[in-house]
């Protein structure tokens, strides 16, 4: 049995890097307040502070590096924020769904999920993106009927699922999988009420840069995802830079975009569903 059979990456590139953000604004904490009558401004003010200033300081170090990323918007912050995503856009990067009001699909019944798709497809589009839209489920949750709805609508992939770390076949779609020690969350989500402390920038990307590493060492996707409103913060920024900067030519990485990885697996790996476990296996 051949134990080190490594993903195989186009142009003998040995890993696939994709930095990716999750352009949220303040829509996920206004779908879970949704039903409250509160008027708490700390955490509303804390999230705007991703397309207010963090988003511009993503974009410019992108820029820096020529560098194209995929964007995950919710439909209502595509249009909250139309000037930053023909931004996004005139620099290449790639903008995909991420719900319209960040709902998360376990909360959506029967037919709403589908509504949900629809509106956030008409507000990128109507920012000026082409379909067919890459998908990331809001809170990287999915359901069997989520991913039947997805596939039916026709989203050109998913982002949400871990079950490799290399992209593979979910039931129809190409899934181009995320990992929770690349997400920024994890390390700096702070917000009052959170009982562990904000991890610094400085041992993040020190744990980054050994994922880097092992994406080449083991043939891996590394799917940063990052946070405006979290890794815009300065000290986060330059830490962030350091690790781009050492890793940005490294010729054994396609620094690439998840659209990119979805296309090159389905060009590969057949147009149908192969090899991978399907539903219901363990
Ligand atoms: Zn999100």
């Amino acid at each position: 049995m051949n134990l080190d059979h490594n993903y195989v990456w186009p142009d003998g590139k040995k890993a696939a890097a994709v930095i990716s953000i999750d352009f949220d604004g303040p829509s996920p904490y206004l779908w879970a307040t949704r039903d409250s009558d509160a008027s708490a401004m700390g955490e509303l003010e804390l999230r705007r502070f991703g397309p207010r200033q963090g988003i511009f300081r993503l974009l410019k170090l992108f820029e820096d590096l020529d560098l194209r990323i995929s964007a995950y918007v919710p439909g209502a912050v595509a249009i909250a924020e139309r000037n930053t995503l023909a931004a996004l856009l005139s620099s290449g990067h790639e903008v995909a769904m991420h719900g319209y009001m960040h709902e998360k699909v376990t909360q959506l019944g029967g037919d709403q999920l589908m509504v949900v798709l629809e509106k956030s497809a008409k507000a990128l589009e109507a920012a000026g993106v082409e379909a067919p839209f890459g998908y990331r489920s809001p809170s990287w949750e999915l359901t069997v009927e989520a991913l039947g709805a997805l596939g039916e609508f026709g989203v050109d992939y998913d982002s949400s699922l871990m079950g490799y770390d290399h992209p593979y076949w979910m039931s129809n779609l190409v899934e181009v999988p995320v990992q929770w020690p690349l997400d920024d969350a994890i390390f700096y989500r702070y917000v009052p009420g959170s009982n562990w402390p904000p991890v610094t920038p400085s041992e993040v990307v020190a744990g980054w840069k050994l994922e880097l590493d092992g994406a080449k060492r083991y043939g891996s996707l590394f799917m940063l995802t990052m946070h405006p409103w979290l890794s815009g913060r300065a000290g986060r920024m330059l830490a962030l830079a350091e690790l781009l900067e050492e890793y940005r030519d490294d010729d054994e990485i396609w620094w690439t975009t998840a659209k990119e990885v979805a296309q090159y697996h389905r060009l590969t790996y057949g147009a149908e569903p192969h090899e991978s476990p399907r539903l219901g296996e363990i």
